[in-house]
């Protein structure tokens, strides 16, 4: 096992970091060339995970039960899954990474237009946020969409293409095989959402009762007539900032980097050097969201953002720092293969975990200098805002799992509709009038991270849990309120301890158990913010 290992990483480690390289490229550029090189070592990589024997070799090991050192199981099963994704034989996988890369190129390079107009999405949050005349809102909602449209007969053949890759090595379809070699199980998931949706059909309902008062109210029409583009974000998945207080105000004039740098200091988790590496800034033919990137597990992190002064791409590069951090602390003495997060959910859980103080009272007043009384002002409504803002996302969540579980049960059912389906029936959102378009398919995700939101929320429900351990277990406080961890190095201490240095180490859960005594559970979560 120890010279497989030894060969394998000899073969995977310098060919990663260079696909890795050539990703960034890419998405700083634009440029045909990069993305081309990045399929090609892409799919040298698939190549070696593609080898028969060698799973075969894997498999045998593995149901022999005879690795008993926790490192080598560990790296056993990393293995293990990673060769199963990858037995797919090589024609059909070369169409897979052509067909993945081709969607990403055309979606980077895709801009919607308005009247003729090119827009950015930059542009396209701005008018969703700030613009009252309706028509353009519309305008501007159905340009985020274009995309869709653009790209939804590639990205169904790339599903048909992972179903037919997963029927070949005995699932039944392609979500299936990514959530169990994702060391997850589909039942689990379900009852997870099941119980989420249960426990916040009320309180969702009040929430976007009051919400859509104040919307029409504030487009001067009727809350009866409010359409997918009054909310403020293409898939109304943020809470439209509309009680009372504009968050943005208090950014505009501030540096979200220079607060980021300062802030993950204060809590002895230092981010100055991923930032020197980073690309930050709006350009054109530049990938147009953001991501957290690691170059070679060995210190080469960096993020990519498209950042402006406000509250959104606050809370943005607090998250991207999040996953950032998680890949820089991991222990560099661990085997190369366990120089991993856990598991992607916990990731996201580090990167929410922060990304949350963006609309946290008492952390702005703390970083930007307010006075109590502003304070006070924000803490009245950014309450609201944070609980809506995750009984929203649960919802939100329970649209893009139960649709992605459905696309690829049947990808050849009527898509768009089934879509508008669950919208309206988890976000109580109306689709619009007219013939149905593939807006849906302007969600990245389907193509770039498929079968994996889930993964967000169970990256919330881990948020949850550690906050409530670190108040509770390493703070010391009896409730977390007016907790900012503003300057307070117990924080990173404990996380660096516990979460962030172990990396793959152990299995997900025996990883939270090992850092709150207790399996992953919704319980925090609904205290929090559901209630
Ligand atoms: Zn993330």
């Amino acid at each position: 096992m120890e010279q497989f290992i030894d060969i394998h990483i000899a073969k995977v480690e310098p060919l990663t970091t260079q696909a890795n390289l050539a990703y960034w490229d890419a998405s700083t550029t634009g440029k045909p060339e990069d993305y081309e090189r990045f399929n090609n070592l892409q799919l040298e990589i698939r190549r070696i995970y593609h080898n028969p024997q060698e799973f075969a070799f894997l498999k045998e090991i593995k149901e022999s039960g005879q690795v008993g050192d926790v490192r080598l199981a560990r790296q056993l099963d990393k293995l293990y899954y990673a060769y199963l994704r990858n037995q797919i034989e090589p024609e059909l996988l070369e169409k897979l990474v052509d067909l993945d890369g081709r969607i990403q190129e055309k979606y980077n390079t895709f801009r919607g237009t308005i009247d003729g107009q090119k827009v950015t999405m930059s542009d396209i949050y701005t008018i969703l946020t700030t613009e009252k005349d309706c028509h353009k809102r519309e305008l501007a909602w159905r340009a985020s969409k274009q995309v869709g449209d653009a790209i939804v007969d590639d990205l169904i053949q790339l599903v048909k293409l992972r179903n037919e890759a997963a029927r070949k090595v005995g699932f039944d379809n392609y979500h299936t095989l990514s959530i169990v070699t994702g060391e997850q199980n589909i039942k689990e998931l379900d009852d997870i959402f099941k119980e989420l949706c249960a426990l916040t059909n009320e309180s969702f309902a009040q929430l976007k009762k009051e919400l859509d008062q104040v919307l029409a109210e504030s487009y001067g029409i009727a809350p009866e007539d409010l359409m997918p583009w009054h909310y403020h974000d293409p898939f109304f998945q943020r809470t439209p900032l509309v009680y009372d207080l504009d968050l943005d105000i208090y950014y505009k004039d501030e540096d979200v980097k220079e607060l980021a740098e300062r802030y993950y200091a204060g809590v002895g988790l230092p981010v100055d050097d991923i930032l020197a590496r980073s690309d930050l800034y709006d350009r054109e033919g530049k990938y147009p969201h953001a991501f957290s990137f690691e170059a070679d597990r060995d210190g080469d992190v960096r993020i990519l953002c498209n950042l402006q002064n406000t509250e959104r791409w606050m809370e943005t590069i607090l998250h991207e720092l999040g996953h950032a951090i998680y890949s820089k602390y991991h222990d560099r003495g661990e085997p190369w293969l366990l120089r991993e997060p856990a598991h992607s959910f916990t990731t996201e859980a580090i990167a929410m975990f922060f990304g949350r103080l963006s609309r946290n009272a008492k952390w702005m007043q703390q970083m930007l200098g307010l006075p109590d009384e502003q304070r006070a002002k924000i803490e009245k409504v950014s309450e609201k805002y944070l609980q809506y803002q995750q009984v929203l996302f649960v919802r939100w969540a329970a649209v893009m799992y139960n649709f992605e579980k459905q696309l690829y049960a049947d990808p050849e059912q009527d898509l768009n509709t089934l879509w508008w389906d669950l919208v309206e029936k988890y976000q109580f959102v109306k689709r619009p009038p007219g013939p149905v378009d593939a807006g849906w398919a302007s969600k990245l995700h389907f193509t770039t991270a498929p079968c994996y939101y889930h993964n967000y929320m169970l990256g919330e429900l881990l948020a949850s849990q550690l906050h409530n351990h670190i108040v509770q277990k390493v703070l010391m406080l009896e409730s977390d309120e007016g907790v900012s961890y503003v300057g307070d190095r117990r924080v990173g201490d404990y996380l660096r301890r516990k979460v962030l240095q172990p990396g793959a180490l152990y299995h997900w859960n025996e990883m939270i158990m090992r850092a709150t005594g207790e399996p992953l559970t919704p319980k925090y979560f609904v205290e929090q913010f559901i209630k």
